[in-house]
């Protein structure tokens, strides 16, 4: 006997590696240069020069070092960085202990949710929305209740979240720059939202957190500005990843900031760590704790994403698909050219060209375009893009 729950989760992929996988073996049947593959969020640029230089100069330095166990939380000098990073940027105030590292971003909201949830706790979802959530938040055995989408400009319908809120809710999570909207949540939504959060956590007379997902934070364009949540409400927790940033998915490195002023601060990181325990999510990878840490104030070099945006978003538009502007990540969130988004998808497919249906991402009636490619690879593209929109003519 198994967990069906964990069966059912290993064996069942998601929607986004299925096209994934699907784009390998057509590439093998028709050459990689034939397969336009928009499916997933791998960065496309390479990590700044200073983290491999880093990497090796430590690896040099401290071959007797840098591959052992550290702290649980995290080793006490990279912390310092982190805080001293978030303090000069933000001008805060945060002190190392309240920074837990570990495995990405996944992880963070993992130990976050684990860390929070009690029994019969609910935690509020905006769509469209990074389907892993559901998985992290009822793993943790806690309840999502998702918002539907507000599709003109992919801020918040408050009139639906007022309504989802209850006694049960937990938490809330949100993801500007959004995946997959590439929406960046203004100041007003954040201020409206905080609002809102205050006033309910007064009248069910327990704090409702704010779980601010920040994996995208520094990838955003012209005229576009990412406030800093935990300004905005007192009771914000953020989670942090370096996937996106310097491009180092695959080195899985991140961390979970509490600051002292949300609400029995002192508990909620103690829970924090206490989910990294039972989750064994303790003592992030070592080299990239340092690593990262000494690279935390520069990004890779993104300014490719803003010129993919521009060249899909003038492009698509002039073919007639409706497409609201991203203001960050690396994602465009068209709307599909008939009602079955999956349909769409499909038809795309037979072009060879791997777009991810909305209704998995909880906005039907889209479909998600990951544009962290080369340039050339879109420009390649339009004519499948162009083929597509014809098609429904
Ligand atoms: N949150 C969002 C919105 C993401 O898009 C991703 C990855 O794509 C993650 C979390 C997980 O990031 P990480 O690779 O740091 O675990």
């Amino acid at each position: 006997m198994v967990s069906e729950r964990m069966k059912g989760l290993g064996t069942a992929r998601s929607v986004i590696r299925e096209l994934f996988e699907y784009g390998n073996i057509r590439a093998a049947e028709v050459g990689r240069e034939n397969v336009f593959d928009f499916s997933i969020g791998n960065p496309s640029v390479p990590s700044p020069a200073a983290v491999n230089e880093t990497a090796i100069r430590l690896l040099t330095e401290q071959p007797d070092l840098i591959h052992a166990y550290t702290s649980a939380q995290g080793a006490a000098d990279a912390r310092q960085r982190f805080a001293s990073s978030l303090n000069r940027r933000f001008g805060a105030n945060y002190a190392a202990s309240r920074l837990y590292l570990t495995v990405g971003a996944a992880a963070s909201l993992c130990c976050v949710l684990n860390g929070l949830t009690c029994p019969g706790d609910e935690f509020i979802v905006f769509a469209p929305y990074f389907p892993e959530y559901k998985v992290f938040i009822e793993g943790a055995g806690a309840k999502m209740v998702l918002i539907p989408a507000e599709i003109e400009a992919f801020q918040i319908d408050f009139d639906a979240f007022e309504r989802a809120l209850s006694p049960n809710t937990k938490g809330v999570l949100v993801n500007s720059p959004n995946n997959p909207s590439g929406t960046v949540y203004s100041k007003a939504t954040l201020e409206q939202l905080a609002a809102i959060l205050t006033r309910k956590s007064k009248e069910y007379g327990h704090p409702i957190y704010l779980i601010s997902d920040e994996p995208y934070r520094e990838i955003t364009y012209a005229g576009f500005e990412v406030p800093w949540v935990p300004h905005i409400y007192r009771d914000t927790i953020v989670c942090y990843s370096f996937s996106k940033s310097l491009s180092l998915p695959g080195e899985r490195i991140g961390y979970v900031l509490v600051p002292e002023e949300v609400a029995d601060g002192d508990d909620v990181y103690a829970a924090v760590a206490g989910a990294g325990r039972s989750l064994g999510y303790v003592c992030a990878p070592s080299l990239f704790q340092q690593v990262t840490s000494m690279c935390c104030d520069m990004t890779a070099d993104i300014k490719v994403y803003e010129e993919n945006r521009n060249l899909l978003v003038t492009s698509l538009r002039e073919m007639g698909y409706h497409v609201v502007e991203p203001g960050g990540a690396f994602y465009l969130f068209p709307r599909t050219l008939e009602p079955d988004d999956v349909a769409f998808s499909e038809r795309a497919k037979k072009l060879d060209l791997l777009i991810v249906p909305g209704s998995g991402l909880g906005a039907p009636g889209h479909v998600r375009i990951s544009y962290c490619v080369q340039t050339e690879t879109i420009r390649r593209a339009l004519p499948k893009f162009q083929a597509l929109a014809d098609s429904y003519k």
